[in-house]
């Protein structure tokens, strides 16, 4: 929904000042899915909202949701007609999560990644990155009840944490996911807490930096995958600019300033870097950082977007997770939520 859009409306229309907050509130907390739906106001001014303006800045194309009613997943086709995806998750009943893009496909190049496989193809505005979190919020609420009567346990309709894991790379569309982040933070729109969402980056030390000072409270994601610079440079090129070493560096100056817990992520590659001696460098990267009480790892299951790169077995994820224990680092096990409806980043997009 287009802020500054709905308040030149009003204006245009000789509207009083509450009506802003009323609306706001209706469309913001409340989802309706309709100007219709607002029925504070007289029918006339809801025909002439419906006319002249959007509540999303895109189309869905396709909702898919997965058997067990855990991950729901979202084509979205923009106006630009570009199309992006968006998932929501229920890690556990009455809790979910929505996963968001900012941007069309991304520039990053990850070789495990079905997003980097398409390229970069255009930066989403900070409306087409919010409007993925008001379509959810309209989406609960229109199938709370029908929900209820089924076997998923859907407790609310609230969309409860915010992560930017979907398509792009936050860092690179820094200005627009800033904004984004502005609007849903706002009380009188998304009400969000700060702490409640959490920004994910393939690496990119001084937006690192930028969002210590910037954002102390928004959860940081950083998706490390590899402890050493030659298998890294291998299968991340942002590597090549941001490697191991700067992004040590990066995150003990990000410590400096904030003291919020930092995921570190890691998708467990068959063969690849699951091996003892990996869970030995990644311990050791760790304990370079310092503050390691701060930094948690989080074992991926590796959705499968490339026949030459196989997951891990549960078998030899345990025995990582058991390596890394033996080093006193502490690690969970994700447990892979939506691959039936290819709900990991950019699978869905990419296909069409
Ligand atoms: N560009 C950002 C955020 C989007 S990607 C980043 O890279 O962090 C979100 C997460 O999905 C990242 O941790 C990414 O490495 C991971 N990912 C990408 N492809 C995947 C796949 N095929 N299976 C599992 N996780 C994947
Ligand atoms: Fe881009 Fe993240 Fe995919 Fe890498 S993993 S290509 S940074 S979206």
């Amino acid at each position: 929904m287009d802020i500054e859009k709905l308040q030149q409306f009003l204006q245009d229309n000789n509207l009083p000042k509450f009506r802003l907050g009323q609306i706001q509130k209706a469309i913001f907390a409340d989802g309706v899915s309709s100007f219709g739906e607002i029925t504070t106001l007289s029918k006339d001014l809801r025909e002439k909202m419906e006319n002249e303006m959007r509540l999303l800045s895109f189309d869905v194309e396709k909702v898919l949701v997965a058997n067990d009613g855990q991950s729901i997943k979202a084509l979205l086709k923009l106006h630009s007609g570009d199309l992006i995806e968006t998932v929501l998750i229920s890690p556990k009943p009455g809790v979910w999560s929505a996963c968001i893009s900012c941007q069309v496909g991304c520039a990053m190049g990850c070789r495990f990644c079905a997003t980097g496989k398409m390229g970069f193809k255009r930066d989403l505005t900070a409306e087409e990155i919010t409007d993925q979190i008001l379509f959810w919020r309209q989406y609960l609420k229109k199938n709370f009840k029908s929900f209820q009567n089924s076997k998923f346990e859907i407790q609310n309709y609230n969309v409860g944490n915010i992560v930017y894991m979907g398509m792009g790379e936050p860092f690179n569309n820094w200005e627009n996911v800033a904004e984004s982040i502005k609007v849903l933070t706002d009380e009188k729109l998304f009400g969000f807490g700060s702490r409640s969402i959490s920004v994910s980056t393939s690496g990119i030390a001084d937006g690192i930096e930028r969002m210590a000072t910037e954002f102390p409270q928004v959860n940081l994601a950083i998706s490390l995958h590899f402890a050493s610079d030659e298998k890294r440079d291998r299968f991340m090129p942002v590597n090549k600019k941001d490697n191991l070493e700067n992004l040590r560096q990066a995150l003990k100056k990000y410590f400096q300033i904030t003291t919020r817990k930092v995921f570190l992520e890691y998708i467990m590659l068959d063969g690849i870097n699951d091996t003892a001696l990996d869970a030995k460098l990644l311990a050791d990267f760790i304990y370079s950082i310092g503050n390691t009480h701060l930094l948690h790892m989080n074992l991926i299951r590796y959705n499968m977007t490339s026949e030459d790169l196989k997951p891990s077995s549960k078998t030899r994820t345990q025995l990582f997770k058991q390596e890394l224990e033996k080093h006193s680092i502490n690690a969970t096990i994700r447990k892979s939520l939506g691959e039936e409806i290819e709900a990991a980043c950019g699978q869905l997009a990419g296909k069409n």
